[in-house]
C-alpha cells in the first residue's frame, strides 16, 4: 500500500459512519436505490455486513463491518448485498413461493444475492463509464 493511499483512507477508518453516509448520500449507483435501513458501522462485526431481519419484538437493521471499508466498490456491494437479503425476506414474507424457496436454503440465497449484485454492480459501471466511440 502506498503513503499516499494510505493517508486517503484515513478518514474513512476514523470515521467510518461519516464516510458510508457520505457514499449513500453521493454515489450514483445508489441514487434510484431506496434502502430498507440506513446501513450502520459495526466494529465489533467480522463479516463484510449482515442484515437482520424484522421481528415482532426488534426492528431490523444493516450493519457495515469494518472489512467494507477497503474502498468505495467493496463498501456498494455491501450496501447492496444486505439490501437484497431485506427484499428477498420481504417477499417471502409476503408469501411470495420463489423467495420463500430462496430463503429456505441459505446456500441458494447466498449465491442469488452475489448474482444479483454482481448484475448490478456491472450495469452501473456500463451506465457511468466514459464513452469511448464518440464519432
Ligand atoms: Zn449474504
Amino acid at each position: 500500500m502506498t503513503r499516499r493511499r494510505h493517508l486517503k483512507g484515513g478518514g474513512r477508518y476514523r470515521n467510518p459512519q461519516a464516510w458510508i453516509d457520505h457514499i449513500i448520500a453521493t454515489d450514483p449507483a445508489l441514487r434510484n436505490v431506496r434502502l430498507t435501513y440506513p446501513p450502520r458501522y459495526s466494529g465489533r462485526l467480522k463479516d463484510y455486513g449482515q442484515a437482520r431481519l424484522a421481528i415482532p419484538t426488534r426492528p431490523g437493521y444493516t450493519a457495515i463491518g469494518r472489512a467494507s471499508l477497503i474502498s468505495r466498490r467493496e463498501l456498494l456491494d455491501t450496501i447492496i448485498h444486505e439490501e437484497l437479503h431485506h427484499r428477498l425476506e420481504r417477499r417471502a414474507q409476503a408469501r411470495s413461493l420463489r423467495a420463500w424457496r430462496k430463503t429456505a436454503d441459505p446456500v441458494q440465497e447466498e449465491a442469488y444475492v452475489e448474482f444479483i449484485v454482481y448484475r448490478f454492480l456491472r450495469f452501473q459501471n456500463k451506465q457511468h463509464a466514459p464513452r469511448r466511440h464518440t464519432h
